[in-house]
């Protein structure tokens, strides 16, 4: 219930009551466990049409003492809101950066995308601070690529087209995530110097049954192509799906078919028999 004017009052509905909650205990809890070394990176491997595996996806998790290992959709937004994805996306950045620089120890080489959030880039020390890990690792090249959504592109073009070019001019590709979700149209593409796409799960998601998606991935890979763009299709769950991507020009899958996200040693062991 409520109501304005003189004696206001306000009573919380049980969902906003427990979404205070939630954010009050994020809010005492993500900053520690930043501190405390309690996010983990795991690793998704992205495969190409000829079967091989070159670039990995990170996607960051939580192993909290409280409440066990949490997704980031439980705390990206909270960080987002906060600010706490700077130091947050500094901390991804630096964990993978690291573990690249131990598989190169390993002849392991692979590059890895990082998803970046548009709070990220209007504080530029990312830019800094990816540049200072390559130097201090000893890296002649950059192993890191970006996702970043369509919010990144749309919220502020300029400055996107900025960021853009600052990580292209670096090494690093940059590629647009969860296409086809965002407002942006398949005209505004052409306007930013990306890399490549990855086209969004719901289209990917029984692609093969249903005839509107698969109107969608064609016409995306179409646009996609006469821009010259990959497409890399994420969210790939069986072969099915699969195969119709694959026949119709997307570059690389991703996706429970090949594997689920894994902790570095257990991608490691999963590489080894892939290549085997
Ligand atoms: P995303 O970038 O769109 O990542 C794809 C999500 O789909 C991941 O969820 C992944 O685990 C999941 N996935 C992969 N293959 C399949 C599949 O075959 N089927 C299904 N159903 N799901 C699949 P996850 O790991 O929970 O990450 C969720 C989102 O959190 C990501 O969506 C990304 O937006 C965000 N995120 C993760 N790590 C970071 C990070 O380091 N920084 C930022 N800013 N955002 C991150
Ligand atoms: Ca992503
Ligand atoms: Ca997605
Ligand atoms: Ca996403």
């Amino acid at each position: 219930a409520k109501e304005s004017g003189r004696g206001k009052f306000c009573v919380f509905s049980p969902e906003m009551n427990q979404r205070v909650f939630e954010y009050l205990w994020l809010d005492t809890n993500l900053r520690k466990a930043l501190e405390k070394d309690q996010l983990i990176i795991h690793y998704q491997p992205k495969v190409t049409r000829s079967g091989e595996v070159r670039s990995l996806e990170a996607l960051v998790r939580w192993q909290s003492p409280e409440r066990g290992l949490i997704p980031p959709l439980d705390f990206i937004s909270y960080a987002e809101e906060s600010g706490l994805i700077v130091p947050l996306g500094r901390w991804v950045m630096l964990d993978v950066m690291q573990q690249v620089a131990k598989w190169r120890e390993k002849s392991i080489n692979l590059r890895v995308a990082v998803n970046v959030s548009a709070r990220q880039l209007a504080d530029q020390t990312i830019f800094s601070d990816l540049k200072q890990a390559l130097r201090d690792l000893n890296f002649e090249y950059c192993p890191i690529d970006v996702e970043l959504t369509e919010s990144c592109l749309i919220e502020n073009e300029e400055l996107a087209l900025t960021v853009i070019q600052q990580f292209s001019a670096l090494g690093a590709q940059v590629h647009l995530d969860d296409f086809g979700t965002g407002y942006s149209s398949l005209s505004q593409l052409a306007r930013f110097p990306l890399d490549a796409i990855k086209l969004d799960q719901s289209f990917v998601r029984d692609v093969h049954k249903q005839s509107v998606s698969q109107s969608l991935v064609r016409a995306i890979v179409a646009v996609a192509q006469a821009l010259n763009l990959q497409v890399i299709a994420e969210g790939v769950e069986n072969t099915k799906e699969d195969a119709f991507l694959t026949k119709n020009g997307v570059n690389e899958r991703q996706g429970y078919l090949f594997a689920k996200p894994m902790p570095a040693a257990a991608f490691e062991q999963w590489y080894q028999r892939y290549l085997a």
